[in-house]
């Protein structure tokens, strides 16, 4: 099957453009890469991946861009719509390191890009795209940071942007990030999963081009972050690390980090069983993949009524399940959920290293934990925890899991009187 760990070589197909083209990840067919809009098989709808005639190596991202594209030979461009995105730390967090009880952690601190969460390694190639495609409006459904992301590569390639986003469900740093970066903003009475029902409809009646991690290209650029993940750690630790944990919500970075892994194996530059095993995190409230883990089922149910304060991950249908599914299973990988109170004490954890994360990207440390207590990682294992995004998205999470401002008189006796109370 095509999403396992092989180093059989593609046969490139007549329709592949300068070595690039598309493939249904079901039923197998191509497509030439930028002919048409098209963001599922013409033939069974079954999602499309990007596929290449030649992989690169770790040698081969000696390039000349920065970021995301000094991986251009893993991408299907050599520059795209750029604001010097990628490039992330991976902070060392030895406190937590040790309270935990693993070999090595690291964070992968996704919310340092440039408007504070992954999303932007997919816009720098999905707006490429649609440039390349000629198209006029950009759209994406967005529990936030996609519209942010959006909003922002958009305006920077000169184009007219629109987000759905469900009303009263999306942190107030990303609304106001969408709104300053000149995105229409339209607050549908819904959930995420509505939205992007509307938004692929819309899409479909061709009225915009969808950027939403449906479309293959964004988990392109979205693949970046695995490869900065495993040089950072051959360079820190001589090996790849053991595990990666991240916070699932359409499992479109599941996606992207396991392709990056398929691409290396292909290309010889990675041992099938030295890949990162990969886990998802949801939150209690919106855990259909790991509903879907635990009972080995081949398909995810779609929840209809899905909570959580870590509104990035608030999805009950993620998109991508097809393709993070067996990403999460031919690692030997695992997913688990967690309670909003493990998220905001994760977060609190973080944030007592130095580092600011929304809640969402608390679970991957939150879920850490939870596997580690249960048994299911080892203290031998060296673990890198991705956080999606930055702190200041939602100041109201922060502010509620922190300590509260304390009312003091202006004069210095005044203050010195309450500090000793
Ligand atoms: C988009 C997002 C997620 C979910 O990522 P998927 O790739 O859809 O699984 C998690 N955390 C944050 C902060 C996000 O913005
Ligand atoms: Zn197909």
């Amino acid at each position: 099957m095509s999403l396992s760990l092989s180093a059989d070589q593609p046969a490139v197909p007549a329709v592949a453009d300068d070595g690039v083209w598309l493939e249904c990840i079901e039923c197998g067919e191509t497509f030439a890469p930028f002919d048409d809009v098209r963001y599922t098989c013409d033939e069974c709808g079954g999602l499309l991946e990007v596929r290449y005639a030649d992989l690169p190596t770790f040698d081969d991202f000696e390039g000349e861009g920065q970021g995301v594209w000094r991986y251009a030979d893993a991408l299907p461009f050599d520059a795209g719509v750029s604001i010097q995105e990628g490039a992330t730390p991976l902070y060392e967090v030895p406190r937590l390191e040790d309270d935990i009880g693993v070999e090595a952690l690291r964070i992968k601190h996704e919310g340092m890009n440039p408007t504070g969460s992954f999303k932007d390694r997919g816009m720098t190639v999905g707006v490429k795209v649609a440039k390349e495609l000629g198209v006029g409006r950009l759209a994406c459904a967005s529990t936030g940071n996609t519209s942010a992301a959006l909003a922002a590569y958009g305006s920077r390639g000169g184009m007219e942007t629109l987000v759905l986003l469900p009303a009263g469900k999306v942190a107030a740093g990303k609304i106001a990030q969408a709104s300053l970066h000149g995105a229409r903003i339209l607050e549908v009475d819904g959930n995420f999963d509505a939205c992007l029902d509307i938004v692929q409809e819309l899409a479909g009646r061709g009225e915009a081009y969808l950027l939403n991690s449906l479309n293959p290209f964004r988990l392109e650029g979205q693949k970046t972050i695995g490869l900065e993940i495993l040089e950072g750690f051959l360079a820190d630790y001589d090996t790849v690390p053991d595990r990666i944990v991240l916070p699932v919500g359409n499992a479109g970075n599941t996606s992207a980090l396991y392709k990056a892994f398929r691409e290396l194996v292909q290309a010889g530059a990675l041992e099938a069983e030295d890949v990162p095993k990969l886990t998802g995190v949801q939150a209690d409230g919106a855990a259909p993949m790991v509903e879907a883990i635990e009972n080995g089922a081949d398909e995810v149910r779609r929840w209809d009524d899905v909570e959580t304060r870590a509104t990035a991950i608030r999805i009950g249908n993620p998109v991508n399940a097809p393709k993070a599914l067996p990403g999460i299973r031919e690692t030997g990988g695992t997913a688990v959920s967690v309670s909003d109170e493990e998220i905001t004490e994760a977060q609190r954890d973080l944030a007592g290293e130095g580092i600011g994360v929304e809640p969402a990207s608390a679970a991957s440390v939150a879920g850490l934990r939870k596997l580690r207590a249960d048994g299911i990682v080892d203290d031998d294992e060296r673990v890198a925890c991705l956080t999606t995004g930055h702190l200041l998205k939602d100041p109201d999470a922060a502010a509620a899991a922190g300590s509260d401002p304390e009312p003091v008189p202006a004069d210095t006796e005044g203050v010195l009187e309450h500090l000793q109370e």
